[in-house]
């Protein structure tokens, strides 16, 4: 079975039964066939691929495996599932009933085997959740301090907030009393073992968030400490741990709430915390998203792009505020998302703003947002201090080479030789220096849709978000160089030349100066020696490990690309053996992309 990018093997387990059905009932021919016109070829069928502009079919779906696949240049393939998630824009859930009704499949139940090992942490975040909701009545400073952070009480209905008492072990009581043993209250991330083997709660003195998937679902809790009971060593937020239901990576708080309003405007409002989201969406700002207790991720913004095309980042307006949008901008930028920022002068943070002028921040966002090169350009230029311009103005330089438009980009250049006093083509010059980085840019994959399949032109696409990767992750090698040892498992997903300054790094040398390596390697040396003290240490580790996860993923899929064009090759050859040998070796690399 092929389960491919769009859906997981969580989804998988769960309703294992009810796709075996539906995949028994169901032919993928007939499905597709009522989205898009399909022309025979051969046992398989061809059509014009929905999913990128093309003149000539390169979309191929096979009856005898019950797969699709664009052989162009978007490259996608997957199943019945897939195809529908991805065409009608649905999640996993959504798309599986829809196809559960076609094939006359109920889905009333998940496997019993799921039942025992995911259902159940669905069942006590659940039980969690009634009983944090009903302490929050009787707990008065709980309430007293929501309703001084302005959260109005059908917002705390609407979101289920609630408090978890003191106590140390209130909740395991509550749970064990109903029925649920102690190791799963565990395995769903609401106590743990102490060192002297008794069972603690994890939330305690806190106020409750639940964190829900995309279907509504509970699946763990941010519970933020009421000032009175904060000892200052635990954090102010905690977070469930991740568990076979919740990935906070990919987990966005209040997404099912206000995921259609932003399929309705095209547009997400991000911000940092619960808080935040809650002020906003009680204000009427309802396309909002927060991502709870973790930084920003690639997976945020994929599930993001299904639904939308522009993101404004609404962070606070402090120093850390501003790099984290900054880090964002630069994310949203390599999946080819309009970004924007929003930042206010006399406030904090937006909740800080709204309880001081409700109802006005709607129109500030839609008056005030920067677009992203605004952003960088008052960031990095405008409120310059000589000691670092070099550097600023280098990063600077570095992120207009995004722009594909050359008169935009001139323009921007001669702003800036306005403002530092240069002449135009000293900035030019130094533009130069980011040439062996430049193929890393938005304007190229913009450039990509507009070549349709070609094949080649993919391939530099692919590189690029490699080379992107390898990029980042050795900026954060550079910062903290004790994390080298992490990417040894990893040496031969790294392209060149990362492949190569790995070794400088590792002997702590400097490539031969002027070389394209010591390009990059300047570059890179300047970008960590501006990120140094935006980046918490100890997170340090764990995103490079997230780096290199992704790193393998797209090396695979780059693989997965050249044997694709050997197909088509073979094809084109009419050497049915050779097809064959490739697509078991296809198989096998997308069984490795899925894991
Ligand atoms: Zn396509």
């Amino acid at each position: 079975m092929v389960l491919e990018g769009l859906w997981s093997k969580n989804d998988f387990k769960l309703y294992m039964e009810p796709i075996k059905e539906i995949k028994e009932k169901l032919d993928i021919v007939d499905v597709v066939k009522d989205y898009i016109q399909l022309f025979p070829a051969g046992k398989n069928f061809k059509a014009i691929c929905p999913f990128h502009k093309e003149k000539t079919p390169s979309f191929i779906i096979s009856p005898d495996r019950q797969t699709w696949h664009c052989f162009g240049s978007c490259n996608e393939g997957g199943d019945v599932i897939s195809f529908v998630m991805k065409y009608e824009n649905l999640e996993f859930y959504e798309a599986l009933k829809m196809l559960a009704e076609r094939a006359g499949v109920e889905l009333k139940s998940i496997s019993p085997s799921g039942q025992k090992e995911f259902g159940i942490l669905y069942d006590i975040n659940l039980a969690a959740l009634e009983f944090y909701r009903d302490q929050l009545l009787p707990h008065q400073e709980a309430r007293v301090y929501l309703e001084e952070r302005g959260i109005k009480k059908e917002t705390i209905d609407d979101f289920e907030i609630g408090f978890a008492p003191t106590d140390k072990d209130a909740l395991i009581l509550y749970l064990v009393n109903r029925g649920y043993e102690i190791q799963d209250v565990e395995r769903a991330g609401l106590c743990f073992k102490t060192e002297r083997g008794t069972y603690m709660d994890r939330f305690r003195g806190r106020l409750m968030f639940p964190l829900y998937n995309t279907f509504g679902k509970v699946v763990g809790f941010s519970g933020r400490v009421l000032p009175q009971y904060d000892d200052g060593k635990s954090g102010k937020y905690v977070n469930s741990p991740e568990t076979l239901i919740f990935n906070k990576s990919k987990t966005l708080y209040g997404f099912h709430k206000s995921k259609s309003y932003i399929k309705e405007l095209k547009q997400v409002l991000f911000v940092e915390g619960q808080m935040d989201f809650l002020m906003l969406y009680q204000d009427g700002v309802k396309n909002v998203i927060a991502t709870s207790g973790t930084a920003l991720t690639n997976y945020h913004l994929e599930i993001l792009k299904k639904v939308c095309d522009t993101a404004i980042f609404a962070f606070d307006s402090d120093e850390a505020g501003l790099s984290a949008i900054e880090r964002a901008i630069d994310m949203a930028h390599t999946m080819d998302l309009n970004v924007k920022s929003f930042t206010l002068e006399d406030a904090k943070d937006p909740a800080e703003y709204i309880v001081k002028n409700p109802g006005q921040i709607d129109r500030l966002i839609r008056h005030n947002s920067l677009s992203a090169f605004d952003f960088y350009y008052r960031r990095l230029i405008e409120k310059n201090d000589s000691d670092n311009l070099k550097t600023k103005l280098r990063s600077f330089l570095s992120k207009i080479l995004h722009i594909a438009s050359p008169i935009e980009r001139s323009s921007w250049v001669k702003k800036i030789a306005e403002k530092v006093g240069m002449a135009e083509k000293t900035i030019y010059e130094e533009m130069e220096m980011f040439k062996g980085v430049k193929k890393v840019n938005v304007a190229d994959n913009k450039n990509l849709e507009n070549k349709g399949n070609d094949l080649n032109s993919s391939m530099e696409q692919i590189k690029s978000r490699v080379q992107r990767i390898a990029m980042d992750i050795f900026i954060l090698i550079m910062i903290d160089r004790q994390n080298v040892g992490l990417v040894n498992d990893y040496r031969n997903y790294f392209p060149q030349p990362f492949d190569d300054l790995l070794d400088f790094i590792v002997e702590d040398k400097k490539p031969t100066e002027s070389s394209e390596a010591d390009n990059i390697f300047s570059y890179l040396e300047m970008q960590a020696s501006l990120k140094n003290d935006q980046i918490d240490q100890e997170k340090i580790p764990v995103e490079i490990s997230f780096l290199l996860k992704e790193l393998k993923r797209e090396y695979l899929k780059d693989r997965k690309q050249e044997l694709l064009s050997e197909i088509k090759k073979s094809e084109q050859d009419n050497n049915p053996d050779k097809i064959g040998e490739l697509l078991k070796e296809f198989d096998e690399i997308v069984k490795l992309i899925d894991n």
